[in-house]
């Protein structure tokens, strides 16, 4: 569907993937038009938190990992857009043996990509960064200085959607849509009126299956607890600016990750589990249960882990894929992206651009969703 003549794209969805893609229809000289069930940026929204992991390392998926390397490049446009750069590099440290598939892929990962790493021993590990336990690096750990950090969501979803406000790109909140009719690009809205452009994007994070049922075996959504905490005052200068952490020994059931006290936002603490269960729509108070499972994680990975106190539990909801790969559907002038499975934020500046581009008939669909598959890998990408 090559368009040479500006095209009304209806985005349903005022997340990343939502706004990055009206950004980047604005660019190519098209007219966005943005909906939301809430406010935009909604704080219910994957996509509204203070902080998101970008990082290379990718359990040998090479096609995610290179896809990272190149959200680098794409940030760096958006943010120029901005005015402002909301990414805080701070390299990343991964724990767990060579022998977790995944730990064995990213090295495989870093090493055909050129990125820099280095290896480091228990005693090392510590020195450099005291909020680590010494045995959680007996399996192994290593050191990636680069291609790593902290992307400022929130400030990135706000700062988006005062872009596309003050250029004149209609942001309409409270929106809700209920149905849709891809052939004519139409959707309707809870309150009984309908809105109708040349062509739909549905970027509607893990509510996407409810509007898309056919898709509801595909995307499952997912209740996922994540902690701000405040270290022990010893351990405080080590998280400030300090490392994006990574955990990873499957066969001992660890799946955990931590990024660091920067750009003004607390430490955050999370698992990398699916609960593959629950409604975006739930009440969202954190469980006990939710709680004590992440508290567990981190005693395996960090020092003092019981002296830390808890500032806030979140809890947040995104869609899971059984393979965690991104899925794109088109029908009719209908574009449906899911970019989430927990590691879709990072990708954001990027997918909005090629998905843009694919509206515009500039890149097929189906090398669309070929990309988004992450193309070359394997199935498990394991983390944000
Ligand atoms: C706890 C947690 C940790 C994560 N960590 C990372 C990380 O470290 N790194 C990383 O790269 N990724 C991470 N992710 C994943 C990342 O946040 C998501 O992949 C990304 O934000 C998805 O963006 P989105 O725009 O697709 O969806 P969302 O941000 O959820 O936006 C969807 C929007 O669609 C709107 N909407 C839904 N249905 C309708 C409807 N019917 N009508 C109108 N509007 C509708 C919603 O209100 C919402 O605003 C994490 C996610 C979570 C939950």
């Amino acid at each position: 569907m090559r368009s040479t003549s500006a095209l009304e794209v209806l985005v349903v969805g005022g997340g990343i993937v939502g706004l990055a893609t009206a950004r980047a229809l604005l660019a190519a000289g098209h007219r966005p038009v943005v909906l939301d069930q809430g406010p935009i940026p909604s704080p219910l929204a994957a996509s509204f938190d203070r902080h998101r992991a970008i990082r290379v390392t990718y359990g040998g998926e090479r096609g995610y990992a290179r896809m990272a390397l190149e959200a680098f490049a794409a940030w760096e446009r958006l943010f120029a857009d901005l005015g402002s750069r909301h990414l805080v590099e701070t390299g990343q440290v991964v724990l767990g043996p060579d022998e977790d598939p995944w730990i064995a892929g990213s090295l495989a990962d870093l090493e055909a990509l050129g990125v820099p790493f280095e290896r480091l021993a228990p005693a090392e590990l510590v020195r450099r960064f005291p909020h680590l336990r010494a045995e959680a690096g007996e399996a192994g750990a290593f050191w990636v200085p680069r291609a790593a950090g902290a992307l400022l969501a929130d400030r990135i979803v706000l700062g988006l959607a005062r872009f596309l406000r003050e250029r004149g790109v209609p942001l309409l909140e409270g929106r809700r849509v209920v149905g849709l009719d891809p052939e004519r690009a139409r959707v309707r809205l809870a309150d009984g009126g309908s809105e109708q452009g040349d062509a739909l994007l549905i970027a509607a994070g893990a509510w996407l299956p409810r509007l898309l049922p056919h898709l509801s075996t595909r995307l499952l959504p997912s209740r996922q607890c994540v902690l701000y905490v405040r270290a022990p005052a010893d351990l405080e200068p080590a998280w400030r600016d300090g490392p994006l952490l990574t955990h990873k020994d499957a066969g001992r059931g660890i799946l955990f990750y931590a990024l660091p006290a920067v750009g003004g936002a607390p430490a955050k603490l999370g698992d990398h589990r699916f609960t593959a269960e629950g409604d975006p729509d739930d009440e969202r108070s954190a469980q006990e249960a939710e709680i004590a499972a992440i508290r567990a994680l981190a005693r395996e990975t960090l020092a003092e882990a019981d002296a830390y106190q808890l500032l806030e539990p979140r809890i947040c909801f995104y869609t899971v894929s059984p393979d965690e790969r991104f899925v794109a559907v088109a029908e009719g002038r209908m574009l449906a992206v899911s970019a989430c499975s927990g590691h879709g934020f990072k990708f954001g500046a990027l997918l909005g651009e090629r998905i843009a581009a694919a509206l515009s008939g500039e890149l097929s669909t189906a090398a669309l969703a070929s990309w988004l598959a992450g193309a070359d890998g394997r199935a498990g990408q394991g983390g944000p």
